[in-house]
């Protein structure tokens, strides 16, 4: 068994930083990642795919030029998948390639498989071949990240009803869809599509949009959006979403139904932080997602860093310190479902 000062699950940001971060200061350091490639969400299907189509969006539809030139350049009657995927897929493939670079850069050991706890200091391996191995770290890195919630009454088929990782698999841009939650990430989808010409219905059961917003810029948001010709439903809550023949019906809690050729559930996202037990006794060097909260109060130089304790953000002396105390991180972010 190979032993480790740290051992990293995950390879999204929280874990490549927090891996290099210890490599740098000499720390022998293994990253378990579990996907087919590096980066996680925030490369694969999060962060850099949403901003990167919302400029290909911006591109196609020539919203920046109208608003030079009151002109509509729109290209998106003819406008192919494979020509809106394009530069998404070239920018995250060399996002992956600086991760590549950067662990070999910090020599850390990659080991590609899914990771579970033996005990508090043991990870086993589950190899995409079914081997398994061993390796043993002095500190345990949980940077599994999240993933979109699927509640089990919603019939997700990925062809027509779409959570916000299989959404960046569609095989054409529908002619309308229905987006539920009204979220950064439900509105960052509906205001792409909408910039697309696609008719899009937003649903959310709060009275505004991104509520963490101050009210203005909110309503401002809203108000722009609308121009576009985003249509929303407040204070409406999701009863019941269905295929039909030719794309989907969904009922809202009002009696209101909206019928879309697509539609896309983006109302939460789940810690994914299944097999892995959590230890959360106070000796252990693992806790469980709702410990998080007093590792925060007590490390207070942690910042929350959307869904994950970000090791990145330690400084050198922090990192000794809490390699002392053994600090304890998890990553996890909450479902907010509107059912
Ligand atoms: C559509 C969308 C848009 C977003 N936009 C923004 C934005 O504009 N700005 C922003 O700051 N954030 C944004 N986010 C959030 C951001 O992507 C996440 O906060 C960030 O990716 C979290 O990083 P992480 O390293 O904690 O986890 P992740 O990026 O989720 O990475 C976790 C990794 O762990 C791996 N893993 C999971 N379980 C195991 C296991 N048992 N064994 C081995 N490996 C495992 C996964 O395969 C994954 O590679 C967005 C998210 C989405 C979905």
């Amino acid at each position: 068994m190979q032993n480790y000062d740290l051992v990293v699950i995950g390879s999204g940001p929280a874990g490549e930083k927090g891996a290099a971060q210890a490599a740098y200061f000499s720390k022998r350091v293994a990253l378990i990642e579990h996907g087919s490639v590096l980066g996680g969400a925030c490369i694969n299907t999060g962060t850099v795919p949403s901003k990167t189509l919302r400029e290909s969006a911006l591109y196609f539809s020539g919203l920046k030029q109208r608003g030079l030139y009151g002109i509509d350049y729109s290209l998106h009657e003819g406008l192919t998948v494979r020509d809106f995927m394009h530069h998404k897929d070239v920018v995250v493939e060399l996002e992956r390639e600086k991760i590549r670079q950067n662990l070999a850069a910090h020599r850390i050991d990659l080991i590609w498989g899914t990771g579970s706890f033996e005990d508090s200091h043991t990870v086993v391996v589950t190899t995409p071949e079914g081997k398994t191995l061993r390796v043993r770290g002095e500190i345990i890195l949980v940077a599994t990240g999240s993933r979109p919630h699927r509640p089990l009454e919603i019939p997700f088929d990925d062809k027509f009803i779409f959570d916000s990782d299989t959404i960046l698999e569609m095989d054409r841009i529908p002619q309308s869809l229905a987006v539920v939650g009204g979220g950064v990430i439900g509105c960052e989808y509906a205001s792409i599509f909408t910039a697309l010409g696609v008719k899009v219905a937003l649903v959310d059961g709060r009275d505004r949009l991104l509520p963490f917003l101050d009210s203005e810029i909110s309503e401002r948001l809203r108000e722009r959006l609308a121009c576009l010709g985003l249509q929303f439903f407040f204070q409406e809550r999701l009863a019941k979403l269905e295929r039909t023949a030719d794309g989907t019906r969904m009922t809202l809690q009002s009696g209101k139904t909206l019928e879309m050729e697509a539609a896309l559930f983006a109302a939460g996202r789940r810690g994914a932080v299944d097999g892995l037990p959590w230890a959360a006794s106070p000796r252990s060097r693992i806790f469980s997602p709702q410990a998080t909260s007093s590792a925060f109060r007590r490390w207070p130089q942690l910042r929350w860093s959307r869904g994950a304790w970000a090791f990145a953000t330690l400084s050198a002396s922090n990192i000794s310190s809490a390699w002392r105390r053994c600090c304890p991180w998890a990553s996890t972010q909450f479902p907010r479902s509107p059912l």
